[in-house]
């Protein structure tokens, strides 16, 4: 095997939406960059996240030198812990994207403490024979680093996600002239952001944004209940300030909310307007016209607090009539349906909903459009081109923005999918071997277990520990479901037919159906993610098992 050769391995990302990760290998050694995580789509009832799958890392475990973080997006570190679980290397990455990295630990429990040091721009690190160099880009979220590696055959660059965002909110500009550095000296490979090739122009800076969230302020006459990910710090700050400056009070509302503001907070990067915050209780004693609620659940995820307050099921918050409602995010393929079932609950409830790219648009991207992305191209002008991160068509036609480039010194672009390998030696770059990728489904309360196949999951559950169906009839007429609801098992020993653990589960059945909403009566997709998730959670504390769960509703 010669060894003097480079190899672009990519194991997530590539001709799909997010679980970005991505590992190069020169001889016996192996960096890998990103580790993140996907959301399920809505198939996969029951799975919580889908991260890749390592196996390639784990076969080549002793060659594994370091994980290098981009930023702070789930879709970028969500599945760090899963790779802690197997490897005890040095993952490097700035601040902020290492403080949400220890949050997500908070919740596993692993055996040694990991390895996460922090790196600053324009820092060096090396691994191997890798040499990494951090270079400052804007995007989306705080401290967001390219990696420029010298490796023995040349510049690798990695853009990570980015844009180029001439007038970013912190001050704080894209590292232009480093990038442009390197590409006078010449870069072997380019990887670049591919998300948003498909829109013209340049994207709008993260500034934009301001003067549209001042102008729904300034029309709301009752609560403005805004959502956005929680890691965009720069969304969370405007609207503080913003609240401040129009006498609103604002409430922190979700879990990941509040513990983004925490760490953004102590790690200096958030200032909170003195007496601008409330706690969550006391959201309902504060006038409409004087409150602001920062909730977490842009995507409609259906345990969401927002998603909650859409079928009026939260503790604390509701929202009503005349209410405005800004999902200041993007709606992340796949999960359109599921967000806006949520808008549409909320238009029910009266409140005015401001989404996507309504006019005037209350988010921008935080990815580069194409004008950016042929900036990069040229500054960067490498010698062999590779686009990530994006669906198969978005690379595709990344591949052709980097033509005109044949004449000032590329010499190939390649469309890898995830699984399908690069190599680039001193004869030139082509098309290598397969390597095994795949999705891992991880289910809710399982955080450390299991770690398979959808499939081999559902058989193994199946096989082991049965089946449940827990039946539902709705009337027709009324929303409700009048009888006692049916539960019927196979293959699940402990329950026989008349057991107390059947009768137990109807009520159990009964008391979700009970508790809900009459919205979340009307959403059946709702109603058997909840009835499936109490359910589990009852039969896993009687009896230590995991049957495979499969709410049906009719209605009669
Ligand atoms: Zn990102
Ligand atoms: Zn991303």
């Amino acid at each position: 095997m010669s060894d003097r050769k480079l190899q672009v391995v990519p194991l997530g990302g590539l001709g799909e939406f997010g679980m970005n990760i991505m590992a190069l290998r020169y001889g016996d050694d192996i960096i890998v960059i990103d580790c993140g995580m996907m959301f399920p789509e809505a198939e996969l009832l029951g799975v919580d996240i889908v991260t890749p799958d390592l196996t390639y890392l784990v076969e080549n475990r002793e060659h594994v030198r370091a994980l290098f973080l981009t930023h702070a997006h789930e879709d970028h570190i969500g599945a760090v812990p899963y790779f802690l679980a197997e490897f005890d290397v040095p993952i490097y990455g700035a601040p902020f994207t290492l403080a949400l990295v220890e949050r997500r630990l908070e919740e596993h429990e692993l055996e040694q403490g990991p390895k996460l040091r922090t790196v600053k721009p324009l820092q060096i690190v090396e691994a191997g024979p890798f040499r990494a160099e951090f270079i400052h880009v804007t995007h989306a979220v705080l401290d967001c680093l390219a990696l420029a590696i010298t490796a023995p055959l040349g510049v690798e660059i990695h853009t990570g996600d980015f844009k180029i965002d001439p007038t970013p909110l912190d001050n704080d500009p894209f590292d232009l002239h480093t990038l442009a550095d390197y590409g006078k000296r010449g870069v072997l490979l380019l990887l670049s952001d591919s998300t948003n090739v498909d829109r013209p122009g340049y994207t709008e800076s993260e500034r934009a944004v301001r003067p549209r969230m001042e102008d729904v302020f300034n029309r709301a006459e009752r609560r403005v209940i805004v959502s956005c990910f929680s890691s965009s710090v720069h969304r969370l700050q405007m609207i503080l300030d913003i609240s401040a400056e129009f006498g609103r009070k604002v409430a922190l509302v979700g879990r990941s909310m509040i513990s983004a503001t925490e760490i953004a907070h102590s790690l200096g990067l958030l200032t909170v307007p003195d007496g601008v915050l409330i706690r969550t209780q006391d959201v309902m004693q504060v006038a409409p016209h004087k409150l602001t609620v920062l909730i977490s659940g842009t995507q409609g995820e259906p345990m969401s607090a927002l998603s909650r307050v859409a079928v009026d099921n939260h503790k604390h918050v509701s929202a009503e009539k005349g209410d405005t409602v800004v999902l200041s995010s993007r709606i992340i393929p796949g999960n359109e349906k599921a967000i806006f079932r949520m808008i549409d609950h909320m238009a029910r409830r009266g409140a005015d909903v401001m989404y996507g790219t309504m006019n005037p648009p209350v988010h921008v991207s935080g990815h580069a459009s194409a004008e950016e992305l042929t900036l990069m191209l040229n500054l960067v002008r490498p010698r062999y081109f590779v686009p990530i991160h994006g669906e198969y068509r978005q690379m595709a036609r990344h591949q052709r923005l980097a033509e005109h480039l044949r004449h000032s010194g590329l010499k190939d672009s390649f469309v890898l999918e995830t699984g399908s390998t690069l190599e680039i030696d001193e004869n030139g770059a082509r098309k290598g071997g397969k390597v095994t990728v795949g999705r891992v489904c991880i289910d809710s309360g399982t955080i450390d277990e299991v770690v398979e196949d959808v499939v081999i999951r559902d058989r193994r559950h199946l096989s082991e520990d049965g089946i449940v169906l827990p039946i539902v009839a709705i009337n027709k007429h009324t929303g409700r479901s009048e009888t006692l609801p049916e539960v019927v098992t196979r293959g699940f020993s402990i329950a026989e037919e008349g057991s107390d653990l059947i009768q137990s589960s109807r009520m159990v059945v009964a008391k979700t159906l009970e508790t809900s909403s009459p919205e979340e009566m009307g959403d059946w997709g709702v109603m058997k993610e909840k009835i499936r998730a109490d359910l589990k959670r009852y039969i896993a504390k009687q009896t230590q098992r995991r049957p495979l769960i499969m709410p049906v509703i009719l209605e009669v």
